[in-house]
């Protein structure tokens, strides 16, 4: 599939904005006079590097992708979202297609970027209505919107299904994986090379534990990445976040994933002995979705106990539910018991 034809003419013809660092590479320089910073040294005085190479190194080594298949964005996953509108989508003209219930970035990202959002339901297991997907499609669908495991139902679609969007659709499939870490089900991120219209999102906010710290990435073939590092602010991480994340992917994540994966584990075969709690569905997350009798009142009545939940009771298919994270095992325990006890 030729993927650049779908790249907007403005962004195709874009001239990148050139640092100073990008101006001048290499050689034996001591004396750094060309980009108006302070010179005196405080650890922040100079500019970050716009192209991230060290983070890069790390990630591409972690995730066995090479760096040219990497973005990295600063303002976590939403700014690589928010990019590919940017890409892909002639404002007013071109469409997406995503599905929902889902994650609500995708919907303000397009609606900020004036693209329509086609939203198709899930069925009402959830599985993904894959001829509905690809029924929504017309000449100007640009984007499709997979988010796998999805935000809130928490399953993780089939590959297959996946494979069978990126193959089926002439615009890019995005599958975003914030969750996969926590999935048996695969990523599908090693597909991006026999499918280049596939971009996989990442995210070190949740299974790397680091929503402060404000990193996403995307994965795709470099000659759409390429795209992703015009369009974007030449200094979109800063090199504190740049430094630390190097060193915390050096250190390694720890082993909370398998600790949080026992007690969603826990949490699923537990809830449904509550009296209030109609129906746990199975993740492939770090969260449950959980249809309980009357959603409001049992929210209302945790946050009265100190304990907050998501209400995701307004979403599509969604009627009822609540969003439980998983928190450690005395914060599970604790949520367990309420729950056990509610109308009690
Ligand atoms: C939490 C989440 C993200 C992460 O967003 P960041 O901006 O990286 O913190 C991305 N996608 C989904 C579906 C999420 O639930």
């Amino acid at each position: 599939m030729d993927v650049i034809t779908l790249i907007r003419k403005n962004i195709l013809a874009l001239e990148p904005y050139s640092t100073a660092r990008d101006e001048f590479q290499g050689g034996n320089i001591s004396v750094w006079l060309d980009a108006n910073e302070s010179p005196y040294n405080n650890g922040l005085n100079r500019y970050p590097d716009p192209h991230q190479k060290v983070l890069k190194e790390k990630i591409s080594g972690m995730m066995g992708v090479p760096a040219e298949s990497i973005f990295i964005g600063g303002a976590g996953s939403d700014e690589a979202i928010d990019i590919t509108f940017r890409i892909f989508c002639e404002p007013g003209v071109d469409n997406a297609v995503a599905i929902t219930p889902s994650y609500g970035v995708y919907k303000v990202a397009a609606a900020i970027n004036d693209v329509e959002l086609r939203e198709v339901q899930l069925n009402k297991d959830f599985s993904l209505p894959v001829e509905k997907l690809l029924d929504a499609v017309d000449k100007h669908t640009k984007l499709m919107w997979i988010c796998s495991p999805n935000n809130p139902t928490g399953n993780a679609f089939p590959k297959d299904d996946l494979i069978r969007l990126a193959d089926g659709f002439g615009g890019m499939l995005v599958v975003d994986e914030a969750y996969v870490d926590f999935s048996d089900k695969g990523s599908v991120i090693s597909d991006i090379f026999s499918h280049n219209n596939i971009i996989v999102l990442r995210t070190f906010s949740k299974a790397w534990g680091m929503a402060g710290m404000r990193a996403g990435m995307a994965f795709a073939v470099p000659e759409v990445i390429e795209f992703f590092d015009r369009v974007k602010y030449p200094y979109n991480m800063s090199s504190i976040v740049q430094d630390e994340l190097s060193r915390r992917i050096e250190e390694g994540t720890g082993n909370q994933i398998e600790e949080i994966k026992e007690w969603a584990k826990i949490m699923y075969e537990e809830l449904p002995q509550a009296q209030c709690v109609e129906k746990v569905y199975p993740t492939d997350a770090n969260f449950l979705l959980v249809r309980v009798s009357d959603a409001n009142a049992v929210y209302d009545y945790l946050i009265e106990n100190g304990v907050i939940v998501r209400n995701r009771s307004k979403m599509p298919g969604c009627g009822n539910t609540l969003r439980i994270t998983i928190g450690t095992p005395e914060e599970n325990k604790r949520i367990l018991q309420l729950i056990k006890d509610y109308g009690k």
